[in-house]
């Protein structure tokens, strides 16, 4: 079973991830995580990944893809991958689908986790995390109080770089790249449209559900 996860930053989608990867015994593929291993394995691609990110640029979608294929050509994730914030285009989309095939394997399915906007801002802004003890509140949905949390509130503090402007742009940067790659998904059958704004682990068992139904 290979698995897309799609959904905007603030989403939920690195706990679902993570509760695919527990729950069915998968290997979660995160590019960020690869980029950062190839760099840590100081191979001449880790080299030329590290100096392209050091100068600020964009890593290219053929380096993603080497990066792809090591995983596709693995036979110990053979079909058992979550793919988790990738593809990101529907070039990648395409390369993807190319791949899967060379290496005779397919997507089971594609879940897009559907929240708005305002939601969004909310989750992100709202966010608050405790330096002292890491537990994380959120002023609009978990604010923190003597009931929940014991450290001093001076440990509380936000992430400077979550302003509005920035998380709208982000938001539609996603809509604005994703949108063909769900339209290519739908195509295909593979797309399932989820519920984001429900609790934690609601979606987790829509998920569930969707799973099932695949393998029925
Ligand atoms: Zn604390």
């Amino acid at each position: 079973m290979n698995i897309i996860l799609i959904g905007p930053p603030g989403a939920g989608k690195g706990t679902q991830a993570n509760n695919l990867v527990k729950t069915f015994n998968l290997y979660k593929v995160s590019t960020g995580d690869l980029l950062r291993k190839e760099i840590g394995n100081n191979s001449n691609l880790g080299t030329k990944i590290k100096s392209l990110i050091e100068k600020g640029l964009f890593v290219s979608d053929e380096i993603i893809d080497d990066l792809i294929v090591k995983i596709l050509s693995n036979t110990t994730f053979y079909d058992r991958l979550v793919f988790d914030g990738y593809p990101r285009n529907l070039n990648q989309a395409k390369n993807l689908d190319f791949l899967l095939k060379k290496y005779k394997q397919k997507i089971s399915c594609v879940l897009s986790l559907e929240v708005d906007k305002e939601l969004i801002i909310k989750r992100i802004l709202g966010r608050q995390i405790c330096s002292n003890c890491g537990l994380i509140f959120n002023d609009y949905f978990m604010p923190s109080s003597k009931k929940n949390h014991t450290c001093d509130p001076k440990f509380l503090s936000k992430r400077t770089d979550d302003n509005e402007k920035t998380i709208i742009k982000r938001f539609e940067t996603y809509l604005k790249k994703t949108l063909p790659i769900l339209d290519f998904y739908n195509g295909q059958n593979l797309l399932h449209q989820i519920n984001g704004k429900i609790e934690i682990d609601q979606i987790f068992k829509e998920i569930r559900n969707i799973i099932a139904s695949l393998e029925a």
